[in-house]
């Protein structure tokens, strides 16, 4: 990989300009501030940049009262206990930390902050990889200038390897494990050996102190990249161990992958597929995920599914099976028992909807009442069988119901 000066063409005027109004009124008021972390990497890798980071050498949130106070920008978030700011420049937003030093009392749990202001030096240290230590001055004599605090962020990025900054990066925060994973696959990266073993030490415990909305987070950035790679090295590297007790390792992960794809603009959460298949149905009320009601109702409909997938054989059962069903249920449920019935109907039968409605029987004098249910259910099941049917031909079939009385 060739690292050249290119990185500075990747920002673009706009945000080098906001930039540049920020970096100038900061070092006019005594503050050094650098771009730091996924963003540098991102630039020097030639990659989308997703969120853009700024390091304040000083009290980030000083520095934003001032610049709000000059009308430079506006305040838009401000945390003083983190001493961390989300300001607004052009309609441009980027989060401002202060340097600082933490310590984890408790593994797994939050870092408790010792000091602020710190060097950038002390500040890399709190972080995952080496690879997102990395840092672009924004000051005057060195404008968009690396610095590479740790010495080894430019080599490893270079090498395309991940490297934990201490022995005890994986006990202090084990969701740098799934961080790891994500930054793998995203970058066809690899872990130096050292930070390998050290993977695997961690993961021979029986327990883990996790804080699990993170590790959630970190989960579905990763698994959303939908790549069979991930869900294999997660099962073989008992990276599971994290958060699921019993896994299925009777998973096909390319089969698992081309189903996403070839269903991906319905799936509305790529992650939860992998999920699903990964735990047993009634399981997932044991991990310790704080479920989305989209979640539960997915991880709800697949047990519906499997208690009520027996002795369908017609087309109009399919339909009732699945309809109102979170997809990624139809799909894990698929994954699970190769059911073609959800083929059918993904393909087949879902898009198909009647074109009358209650008002229409009520036009055609039927009281309001159960018998619409029925009405419409006989109708709906001759349409599943010659979907072309035109509004006329559905009334016709009311008519000719109420004709015979048969409801
Ligand atoms: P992404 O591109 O997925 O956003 P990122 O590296 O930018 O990845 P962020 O979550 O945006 O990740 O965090 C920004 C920076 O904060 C990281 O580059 C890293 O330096 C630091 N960081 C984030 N999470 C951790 C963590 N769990 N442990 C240590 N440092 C972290
Ligand atoms: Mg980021």
């Amino acid at each position: 990989m060739d690292i050249s000066q290119n990185y500075k063409n990747n920002l673009s005027f706009n945000i080098q300009k906001n930039l540049k109004i920020i970096s100038d009124n900061a070092n006019k008021f005594g503050f050094n501030v650098y771009l730091i972390g996924g963003v540098v990497r991102d630039l020097i890798l030639n990659k989308k940049i997703m969120d853009v980071d700024i390091l304040c050498d000083f009290d980030a949130t000083i520095l934003a009262k001032k610049l709000e106070e000059e009308g430079i920008c506006k305040i838009q978030e401000l945390k003083e206990e983190f001493k961390t700011v989300k300001i607004v420049i052009n309609d441009m937003c980027f989060d401002v930390a202060s340097t600082r030093c933490e310590v984890y009392p408790k593994s797994g749990c939050l870092p408790q902050i010792v000091k602020f202001g710190v060097s950038l030096f002390e500040d890399s240290k709190r972080r995952d990889f080496t690879i997102n230590t990395l840092i672009l001055s924004l000051n005057k004599d060195n404008f968009l200038q690396i610095i590479d605090p740790t010495n080894q962020g430019l080599y490893d990025l270079k090498n395309k390897t991940l490297r934990i900054l201490h022995h005890k990066s994986f006990i202090d925060d084990p969701t740098r494990i799934l961080r790891m994973l994500k930054f793998m696959f995203r970058f066809n990266f690899k872990p130096d050996i050292c930070t390998f073993n050290l993977m695997n030490d961690y993961l021979k415990k029986n327990n883990y102190d996790i804080c699990y909305s993170r590790i959630k987070s970190e989960f579905i950035q990763t698994f959303n990249l939908n790549k069979s790679e991930i869900l294999d090295y997660f099962i073989k590297n008992n990276i599971y161990k994290l958060f699921i007790k019993n896994i299925n390792k009777n998973i096909s992960s390319i089969n698992t992958q081309n189903i996403i794809q070839k269903y991906e603009s319905q799936i509305k959460q790529i992650y939860l597929v992998y999920l699903g298949i990964m735990v047993e149905n009634k399981d997932y009320q044991n991990l310790s995920f704080n479920f989305t009601t989209y979640e539960k109702k997915t991880f709800n409909d697949i047990i519906k599914i499997s208690e009520n997938s027996t002795d369908i054989d017609d087309d109009y059962q399919i339909y009732q099976l699945f309809k109102n069903k979170n997809i990624e249920s139809l799909i894990v449920y698929y994954l699970k028992t190769t059911d073609n019935n959800v083929i059918k109907y993904l393909d087949k039968l879902k898009d198909i909807k009647l074109n009358i409605t209650g008002k229409d029987l009520i036009r055609l004098g039927i009281k309001e009442g159960k018998v619409f249910k029925t009405i419409l259910d006989k109708v709906l099941k001759i349409k599943l069988l010659t979907p072309n049917m035109k509004k006329e031909d559905e009334l016709q079939i009311v008519t000719n119901l109420l004709a015979k009385k048969k409801f």
